[in-house]
């Protein structure tokens, strides 16, 4: 089973969230906690929330869990306490919320150290994790795997399992694996996905992974860019794509396109991919 959707505006809810995945023929999806660039997010109605629930999930072919994601602008290592004291407020927050939909995952952007070092980054970065994560909490945060663009932390899976290692609630966190932003980090996801895999189980481990981004990407493999394509209009292609949702490792996962469409371009994208 292929479990694909893709990243759905919340402005309408709950709920018409979940019948626009079904009009699209995707089985899970994600979406913004509160505004992408931060912010203060809308009141979350629990019954739009029921509703989605009982939509999605309480039925023969349930959705995947769903993937959250916390606003891009948000940087947990910023040589500025305001900055990280914004993203500890809004992420707390973003937890907290997430509890009205039980048991799915919230993805974020581990941030970028800005010159203070990859050391200080993760240091910073654990320790907001650790504040902010609960016994109770039924949700799996998921760090990204991110391009290395600029001062980026979590380019490399090493900076990801070094994260990973100073969290105290180890069974609350995961990986979300972007094949843009891994193939721009110059792991070679086209020609040798296998290796690919097997240094991610080496270092961080594959039951850390819990969800996958699947885009093409505008730029060559190590370019550290971050440039998003449509499935097939980019430097990773179709094949490369088809054979990473396919791969027997990576079954069972909810794989997320943000990719530049609209509704229809991503329903092409899924019917695609679901046939490839
Ligand atoms: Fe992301
Ligand atoms: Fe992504
Ligand atoms: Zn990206």
């Amino acid at each position: 089973m292929l479990y694909i959707g893709y990243h759905l505006s919340s402005v309408n809810g709950f709920e018409a969230m979940g019948k626009e995945a079904l009009l699209a023929g995707a089985n899970t999806f994600a979406f913004f906690t509160r505004n992408p660039r931060g912010g203060k997010a809308k009141d979350i109605d629990p019954d739009d929330a029921k509703a989605l629930i009982s939509l999605i999930f309480d039925n023969d072919s349930p959705f995947a869990p769903l993937v959250a994601h916390a606003p891009y602008t948000l940087n947990p290592c910023s040589d500025k306490a305001n900055v990280r004291e914004f993203a500890h407020m809004c992420m707390s927050d973003d937890l907290q919320r997430m509890e009205y939909l039980p048991g799915n995952y919230y993805n974020f952007h581990p941030g970028s150290h800005v010159g203070q070092g990859v050391e200080a980054g993760i240091r910073m970065i654990t320790d907001l994790l650790n504040d902010i994560m609960t016994p109770e909490q039924t949700t799996t945060v998921l760090l990204e795997t991110m391009s290395g663009k600029g001062s980026e932390v979590g380019g490399r899976f090493e900076e990801l399992a070094r994260i990973i290692d100073g969290i105290k609630l180890k069974d609350k966190i995961g990986i979300c694996m972007d094949t843009c932003h891994v193939h721009d980090a110059g792991y070679d996801i086209i020609g040798d996905l296998d290796r690919v895999l097997d240094e991610f189980d080496r270092i961080v481990g594959l039951d850390k992974l819990k969800a996958l981004h699947i885009n093409d990407s505008k730029n060559p493999i190590g370019s550290h860019k971050d440039r998003h394509a449509c499935i097939g209009e980019g430097t990773i292609g179709l094949d490369a794509i088809g054979r990473f949702i396919n791969h027997p490792k990576l079954a069972g996962l909810p794989c997320i396109l943000e990719t530049p469409n609209e509704f229809e371009g991503y329903k092409r994208e899924i019917e695609m991919l679901r046939s490839y």
